[in-house]
């Protein structure tokens, strides 16, 4: 494990520092705000993204976009429109990581080189994992998904909407929970919640893993009328039945199966010989480098960490990194170690919201309800498309 002050206090002097190849892999929230962060403190960081969606989508909007709160139009930027100018943006894919050589073969043939290389490649849905779900599970973890889910709910008028999560770990734990509470609203507006229930197969002993904040998850689940079963853990769709199955031969029929997709790292990362879980990269937990791996990080979802997969856990990782960088190419930022941090702002309801913390040291906590939290969850991506993202947070 590389501390972070022996790391960039070096031995090299820093007003000699040439300029650097930085390149990042991935054009999401991790490699696009870490760019900018970068190229605000670096002027002797020559700056690379390579990414494979030129067009940028606000997750989060997935939860919004199924009961038309939220139309998709407004979730979607241009990359280039969000980097800034000076950073080269480069439409590829990356297949696989040569750490020795400090280089990378992209989809198009062509190798690059880097001396710095910020891995930020997020998650992939690995649907194919639980038998059964392909052409028949939906899910709102992508934009393609969350509008084909727009249609089927506007037909969707009666039986059982079942909301499963199978497999853990997956971006945004507070999500589907929302979405059970944001379908309960929508049908009831629509009169429809006489015809249509909604259960929530959680796959922990409790509602959610954590007592404190599970209590107050089941108290919005009653007032919205959310049946759930604990311990569900999902591992097969029969599509003949339209049923779900868990690992203990439990058995819950839908009308309409909304499953949260088991969660992988990018397969290009195993395949480069990079150690981790699940595709996930194992790195230092506070300086987020690649043990064995000099000059490389990873950040964000594609990173595996004690932390939950989230937004704003990808946004304080991707600071460390560029402060440790920037300080390497010789300016002098104070180097603040990732600590786990990570805050989601979640619907709660009757047009209220709530804030999910967490951190490494644990004590999750959740704020109570109230309508400030709402109108903030409701103008979030208008502060991720005009700062967050740019760097500037
Ligand atoms: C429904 C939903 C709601 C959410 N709500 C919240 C919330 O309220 N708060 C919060 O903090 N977080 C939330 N999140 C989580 C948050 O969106 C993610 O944690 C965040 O996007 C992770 O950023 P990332 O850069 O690691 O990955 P991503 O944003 O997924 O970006 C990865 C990028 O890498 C590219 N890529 C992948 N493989 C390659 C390759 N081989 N070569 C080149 N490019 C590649 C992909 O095309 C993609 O653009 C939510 C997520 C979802 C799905």
């Amino acid at each position: 494990m590389v501390a972070v002050d022996c790391f960039w206090s070096s031995g090299r002097n820093k007003a000699m520092v040439d300029r650097q190849r930085v390149l990042v892999i991935g054009d999401g929230l991790g490699g696009l705000s870490f760019a900018n962060k970068l190229k605000l403190k670096s002027t002797n960081a020559e700056i690379k993204v390579v990414g494979k969606s030129p067009k940028h989508y606000y997750k989060a909007d997935g939860l919004q976009i199924p009961f038309q709160l939220k139309n998709y139009r407004q979730s979607v930027k241009n990359v280039r429109f969000l980097l800034h100018d000076s950073i080269e943006y480069l439409r590829d894919e990356v297949i696989r990581i040569n750490p020795r050589q400090k280089t990378v073969n992209l989809g198009s043939g062509r190798t690059d080189y880097y001396d710095y290389l910020v891995i930020a490649t997020g998650a992939r849905l690995a649907t194919e994992e639980i038998p059964g779900y392909d052409g028949e599970a939906k899910h709102f973890y992508d934009l393609q998904h969350s509008m084909e889910l727009e249609l089927i709910i506007k037909k969707f008028n009666d039986g059982n909407l079942v909301i499963t999560v199978p497999d853990t770990p997956y971006q945004c734990p507070p999500a589907p929970y929302q979405f059970a509470i944001l379908a309960d609203e929508y049908f009831s507006k629509r009169n429809l919640r006489g015809r249509i229930s909604i259960t929530f197969l959680s796959p922990y002993k409790t509602l959610f893993p954590l007592a404190a904040v599970s209590e107050r998850i089941e108290s919005i689940f009653e007032d919205h009328n959310v049946t759930f079963k604990t311990g569900f853990k999902t591992v097969s769709v029969n599509q003949k039945n339209k049923e779900v199955l868990s690992e203990t031969g439990d058995h819950e029929n839908y009308g309409l199966l909304v499953m949260i997709p088991p969660h992988r790292g990018q397969s290009f990362i195993s395949d480069s010989g990079l150690p981790g879980e699940h595709g996930f990269v194992n790195v230092d937990p506070s300086t987020l480098q690649v043990k064995d791996a000099p000059g490389v990080f990873a950040i964000g979802d594609a990173a595996h960490l004690e932390t939950v997969k989230a937004g704003s856990a990808t946004l304080h990782q991707a600071e460390t990194v560029s402060d440790i960088i920037s300080n390497e190419l010789g300016s002098d930022y104070p180097v603040r170690p990732y600590d786990g941090s990570a805050t989601c702002l979640l619907f709660a309801g009757d047009k209220t919201g709530a804030r999910l913390s967490t951190s490494y040291a644990g004590g999750t906590t959740m704020s109570n309800p109230d309508r400030l939290g709402f109108y903030l969850k409701k103008i979030d991506s208008d502060l991720y498309f005009s700062s967050l993202i740019r760097g500037m947070s």
